[in-house]
């Protein structure tokens, strides 16, 4: 077991209080906050701006980096998909995401995942652990380094997404120190309407969020637009039911600010929920909350062994048309990284044989 502090997950408040316990003045932690998250060194080696002796002081008390990259898969467009591997060898994934204008990295917050969503792989692992805020934000410094060299600037800003592994909203504090650790300006400095959090519906958090000024953007996993259908494709409807979750999504919608986003994501599963009636359905319930939401209409990934289709094109666009003509705007995401398995509801900590592959086994130091 790994117990000494992960500096990774520490604040710059924490870490230039953490730093006067070892003896060092407080300034040393603003140095050591800006060499992991600025500079993205994940090893007290490099931080050569530091005397030898404190180096090596922070090598047996505290840890830069706890995941291992088990393997690295890059997709024909370009997407990365990484399975690593935390200090107590569970799996972590990540996925990066180059577009034109942006990348986009979709993180995981737990090991494996508790809820039951039966259109989804990494619901079969269920919950191994929920994962701390270094693990949440060393993911985000590794698929950085990988992609553009350890400290190089992004040329694109930099999206988060919370839609790896994991209920995020299970791990809400962990979630939100992480985010407020990548939002510091001499760090990471991605801001947090930059991140996007989709929850499955656990609706205490929702509400909580609710309350909380700096906070990233809000997704909601809907799926279906009865109970009936929802109860079997995502359990947790049966705690909290698309009634209680929809009113709460409508106090949540009344503290947006501007520039704030709050999207619906439905993934479209082939003669399950993409009907014509079931694209009424869904549009009557969110109009019957009143709720401006954009929908996301996401493709289903294929994922053996799971017994789900993606629905046709053709499907999707009706899908889209019937909620446009009801007033509700929708998007029909584009899927990435399918060749590698990076898609929505594949992760599964599994080491797939795919071709165009680079599959390697190797430590962070190495990247
Ligand atoms: S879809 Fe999300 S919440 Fe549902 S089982 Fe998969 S990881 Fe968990």
């Amino acid at each position: 077991m790994n117990e000494r502090p992960h500096l990774t997950g520490f604040t710059l408040t924490g870490l230039t209080e953490f730093l006067p316990t070892l003896g060092e003045p407080a300034y040393r932690g603003r140095q050591i906050f800006s060499a992991l998250q600025h500079r993205r060194l994940l090893s007290f080696n490099e931080m050569s701006d530091l005397p030898k002796a404190l180096r090596e002081r922070l090598r047996e008390t505290a840890t830069a980096s706890t995941l291992t990259v088990e393997s690295r898969y890059v997709s024909e467009d370009g997407t990365r998909r990484f399975l690593m591997k935390t200090h107590d060898n569970l799996p972590v994934e990540t996925v990066f995401i180059p577009e034109e204008r942006r990348d986009t990295i979709c993180f995981s917050s737990q090991s494996g995942c508790p809820l039951q969503c039966t259109f989804c792989l990494t619901a079969q692992l269920g919950l191994l652990r929920s994962l701390t805020p270094g693990e949440i934000v060393e993911q985000i410094i590794v698929a950085l380094n990988d992609a553009y060299g350890v400290g190089e600037k992004p040329p694109r800003g930099t999206n988060l997404v919370g839609m790896g592994a994991g209920e995020p909203f299970l791990n809400f504090d962990s979630l939100l120190q992480a985010i407020r650790i990548m939002a510091e300006p001499q760090g990471l400095f991605i801001v947090p309407r930059r991140v996007t959090v989709s929850t499955a519906g656990v609706v205490p958090r929702i509400r909580d969020l609710a309350t909380i000024h700096d906070r990233p953007n809000l997704a909601i996993s809907l799926a279906a637009p009865t109970d009936e259908l929802r109860d079997v494709l995502m359990p947790i409807n049966k705690k909290w039911p698309l009634e209680e979750l929809l009113a709460v999504c409508k106090e949540f919608e009344q503290t947006l600010k501007p520039g704030e986003r709050f999207t619906f994501e439905y993934v479209m599963l082939d003669g399950v929920n993409d009907s014509d009636e079931q694209a009424r359905q869904l549009a009557n319930l969110l109009n019957r909350y009143d709720l401006h939401a954009k929908v996301n209409l996401i493709p289903h990934n294929s994922a053996a062994p799971l017994p789900y289709q993606p629905s046709p094109a053709t499907r999707v666009e009706m899908f889209k048309a019937i909620l446009e003509s009801k007033g509700i705007h929708s998007f029909v995401r584009k899927p990435r990284g399918r060749d590698i398995f990076a898609a929505c509801g594949q992760l599964a900590a599994v080491t797939q044989t795919v071709g165009v592959i680079t599959n390697s086994s190797v430590g962070l130091e190495q990247l």
